[in-house]
């Protein structure tokens, strides 16, 4: 529908003779779903949302020609007592930081220049002309930067221990296979900032001394794919990557590698034996791809979010990357809000912002009044968390400790009519579906456990599954190979420990 209402004000602006005076520029996604398509009028700043095709000759006639806002459009938040609010100041986004995806909505991602002008690629130019390759793996180190991916493990380490690897041949990965039901914060940026991601693993290439880098990206995204591709034969059309990038004698270049939506694939290993052109399966660590990865050669696999932080951590300082967060999770995290909740999205928040916070501030709610009743963090991987802990500060290990994790950012909310027995099948069954069945405590047992569960939930299950249950999630937690199988039980152990009444009334209305 946006190509439609693009074409729309294209048409009515050149009817108006105003198409030299105004340019439509397209962006990636803004973040609030809930409210689109959206157009943003500069430099007022007016947020029009819920966008029809008939809904722009009014807003060129009446706004554009007549400098009258055309209240009746603006977004819900947006307008209150006679001043139109920046974005900045609209409840959604009031306590969202964006670093990620300070360029996503802003900039059109199909004009480099555009990026530049944003100041892209300056902390390519500042790294490759000031600095040496172990000053750029300093300040990672210092920033503190956690990988985005789920992991949580120190970047800059995982740099240096790359740099320190033996090998003429090093690689440069960008994990974009993301695949959690409901998350779409690594396809966001990709679509709305792809040159952010070109520029990071250019620098990674430099800090690590790599010249070839490969971004796994799953085919189903196809607009992400597009973009990217543009955006590096934009990057390469404009002596960016290639040789002798900024007049020195560094050389890096980059290639798009589709995935065909294994979910597994998001597995390091894994990933990096599909773009061998192995079946995409796990492989034991160790070694580690810092030291054996693509093709046995030492390999840095960063995922796209994690990327998207480091130009700005390069040019702005470790110390401005600490400054936010919390001291032991610094910078910001990209979740994609949906479940029940008034305002689904995607939001970039400080570490330590409380669920609360995101629920209630810049989700607006649960929908129709009805009570909040769990949410459920770190997809198929993570655990669900009760209002007993609704003012948990989100950051990597308050959410590990409380039997949940960050995973890649999905963030779905429950309310009082969820039952969390299926919620938990639900994941269950997603998880047994993309086991790759390399190890049988992920082949079978997690099978065992869904079929115990499918008992329960159709109320033939007896008291004596709930131990069943809780034995076999240990034994796979221990004994399975990759992090697949080893993190499938956290959904059924999360809501056993949080929501055990509702497994009980479940077995206790035995037909
Ligand atoms: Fe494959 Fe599951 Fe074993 Fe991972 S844990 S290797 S996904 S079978």
């Amino acid at each position: 529908r946006s190509d439609k209402i693009e074409e729309k004000f294209n048409e009515v602006l050149l009817d108006k003779e105003l198409d030299k005076e105004i340019q439509v520029i397209r962006t990636g996604c803004f973040g609030l779903c809930e409210a689109g398509p959206i157009v943003i009028v500069y430099p007022e700043g007016a947020f029009y949302s819920h966008i029809k095709i008939e809904d722009v000759p009014e807003i060129v006639e009446e706004h554009l020609l007549k400098g009258r806002i055309v209240k009746s459009k603006l977004f819900k938040e947006s307008f209150d007592n006679e001043k139109i609010k920046s974005v900045n100041e609209v409840d959604f986004y009031k306590k969202q930081k964006r670093l990620a995806l300070k360029n996503c909505g802003v900039i059109n991602p199909e004009d480099i220049t555009e990026y530049i002008a944003m100041d892209g690629y300056l902390a390519l130019g500042k790294a490759l002309t000031e600095m040496t390759p172990q000053d750029v793996i300093e300040v990672i180190k210092d920033s503190g930067l956690r990988g985005r991916g789920g992991g949580g493990f120190s970047s800059g380490l995982k740099w240096q221990f790359t740099a320190n690897a033996e090998g003429d041949e090093k690689y440069i990965l960008c994990n974009a296979d993301e695949g959690d039901p409901g998350a779409f914060m690594d396809r966001s940026i990709l679509e709305g900032d792809p040159h952010a991601v070109i520029e990071a693993m250019a620098l990674a290439g430099y800090a690590i001394g790599a010249k070839q880098g490969y971004v796994y990206v799953r085919a189903e995204y196809p607009i992400a794919v597009d973009r990217l591709q543009i955006a590096i034969d934009q990057a390469r059309s404009k002596g960016l990557l290639g040789k002798n990038i900024f007049g020195t004698d560094f050389e890096f270049d980059m290639e798009i590698r589709l995935g065909a939506g294994a979910f597994v694939c998001g597995e390091e290993t894994a990933l990096i034996a599909s773009i061998e052109g192995e079946r995409g399966m796990p492989r034991p660590k160790p070694p580690f791809p810092a030291n054996k990865g693509l093709w046995g050669k030492p390999t840095l696999i960063n995922n796209v979010e994690t990327y998207a932080n480091v130009p700005l951590i390069i040019l702005k300082g470790a110390e401005w990357f600490r400054s936010i967060g919390t001291e032991k999770s610094p910078g910001t995290k990209v979740f994609a809000l949906g479940g029940k909740i008034n305002n689904t999205g995607l939001v970039e928040i400080p570490m330590g912002t409380s669920l609360k916070e995101v629920i209630y501030d810049i989700g607006g709610g649960i929908p129709e009044g009805k009570a909040f009743k769990a949410v459920q963090t770190g997809g198929p991987s993570g655990g669900c968390l009760t209002s007993d802990f609704i003012d948990t500060p989100i950051d990597f290990d308050s959410l590990t400790a409380l039997g949940s994790m960050m995973g890649s950012g999905g963030m779905i909310v429950m309310d009082e009519d969820n039952c969390m027995v299926d919620i938990a099948r639900f994941f269950l069954d997603f998880t047994v579906e993309e086991s790759c069945g390399k190890c049988p405590p992920c082949r079978i047992g997690t099978k065992r456990m869904l079929e115990i569960l499918e008992k329960i939930t159709e109320g033939n299950g007896e008291p004596e599954d709930l131990d069943r249950l809780e034995r076999l999630a240990e034994n796979i937690k221990t004994s399975a190979l990759c992090g697949l199988g080893q993190t499938a039980p956290n959904p059924v152990l999360s809501t056993l420990k949080y929501f055990r009444d509702e497994y009980e009334a479940h077995v206790h209305e035995k037909r």
